[in-house]
Order: C-alpha cells, then structure tokens, then sequence
C-alpha cells in the first residue's frame, strides 16, 4: 500500500513518514501544494494525508481538483484548526476523515488502515485466505494461528494481494502499489519476493498469471 503524505512543517512530515513506513507502507512525502496535486493525479496512491496549509496550492484546492478529475483513494486531511466549519469545507471538498494537530501517531495508523481497508470493500478488520489471516488494524499476518514474519518488502506485497484477494493484479500494478518513487516493471524484483513469500506461506496461494501478475487465492 502506498501513501502521500503532503505536509510542508519538517516537524510534522517526518515523524508521520517514519510511522507509516514502519507500518509497513511506502510513503511518498511532497510539502508544495502544486506538486502535491500532481503526485495525485499521476501516482498509483491508496491514501493520501493531506495538510490543509500549503504552500503552492492549499489544501482543499488540492481535494477539490483530485475530486474533480475522479481521483477516489480516500484522504486524511490534518488540520491546526478544529472549528466544524472547516472540516464540514473538507468533507464537501472530498475528505474521508479529519486529524486535528497535535494528533498521536498512533491514531494516525489506525486510521489508515481502516481507510484503506474498507475503499478496498473489506468491512471487517480480520481479512482472511484459507489458512492465512491479516488483522488489517493491527498490521499483523498469521498462517495457521502462528505469527507469519515477513520482511518489509514482503509485507506490502502480500497486505496489497490479501486486500485485492480473487482478482488478477498486474505486475505494474503491484509495483506501483508497494515501491515509493519510480518502479520498473520489467526488474524481477517482484518475481523474487513472491517466491520467497511463496516459500515461507509452503502452500499455493499465489497464482503466477503468465505475462500479468499475480492472483491471490479467492477468500472463498
Ligand atoms: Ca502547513
């Protein structure tokens, strides 16, 4: 899964991109509002967190111009103010939730990983393959009822593949989903990390579809 933090405040930005990439996300971070809007019409993103004081382009300008153009990951808007009237102009603008600074970074997380569970039509937090679950709030894969360790590489790419389970994910796709920055399709980076998940699962859950991508089993 992959997240745009837009945040210009140094003090804020840094923190929130280490958290989230110890979460286990890829985190593109941008401060100018006018790159911000860029990244999200261009870039594969499942969720953005979005300050609302930007420089370049503010905040809701941003939103609205995504909304617009029928750009659909779900955004966080962090905001220094807490007065209804702005965040009921942040929900108009497109929001799908709302931090109000200070916030805890702990907060953050489960807030994000709610969102990206449920704009991916999951209502439960316990997403299931057969024997494999992932506790989508917590950020934990088991196999069997035992803990599964997974690198960080590994993790993005089985969370991206349990959270779109049943359905063909190109190569591109995944790439675009679980690296921050540019992605080459054509590397077999992603070839070696799905077997090495493969081995550690020890059973066929993930189908190669010859030229395409990946399919994770059907929950079902
Ligand atoms: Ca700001």
């Amino acid at each position: 899964m992959r997240i745009l933090v837009a945040e210009d405040d140094p003090s804020i930005a840094a923190p929130v991109v280490a958290a989230l990439g110890e979460a286990g996300f890829a985190v593109d971070h941008a401060a100018d509002g006018a790159d911000v809007e860029f990244r999200g019409q261009t870039e594969a993103y499942d969720l953005a967190v979005l300050d609302l004081g930007l420089p370049g382009m503010d905040g809701l300008s941003v939103l609205r111009r995504w909304r617009e153009a029928g750009i659909g990951f779900p955004v966080i808007v962090l905001t220094a103010r807490s007065r209804w009237h702005d965040k009921l102009a942040g929900f108009d603008a497109g929001a799908d939730d709302f931090l109000t600074k200070p916030f805890l970074l702990d907060e953050l997380i489960v807030r994000v990983r709610a969102l990206i569970r449920r704009s991916a039509g999951h209502a439960q937090p316990q997403l299931r393959c057969g024997p494999l679950y992932l506790d989508a709030n917590a950020g934990r894969f088991s196999l069997d009822g035992a803990p599964l360790a997974l690198t960080a590489q590994e993790f993005r790419i089985l969370a991206y593949l349990m959270h779109h389970a049943g359905r063909l994910v190109t190569r591109a796709e995944l790439g675009e989903h679980v690296y921050e920055g540019g992605f080459d399709p054509d590397s077999n980076v992603l070839d070696v990390l799905i077997s090495r998940i493969r081995r550690k699962l020890g059973l066929p859950l993930i189908e190669t579809v010859r030229g395409q991508g990946f399919r994770l089993a059907d929950p079902a």
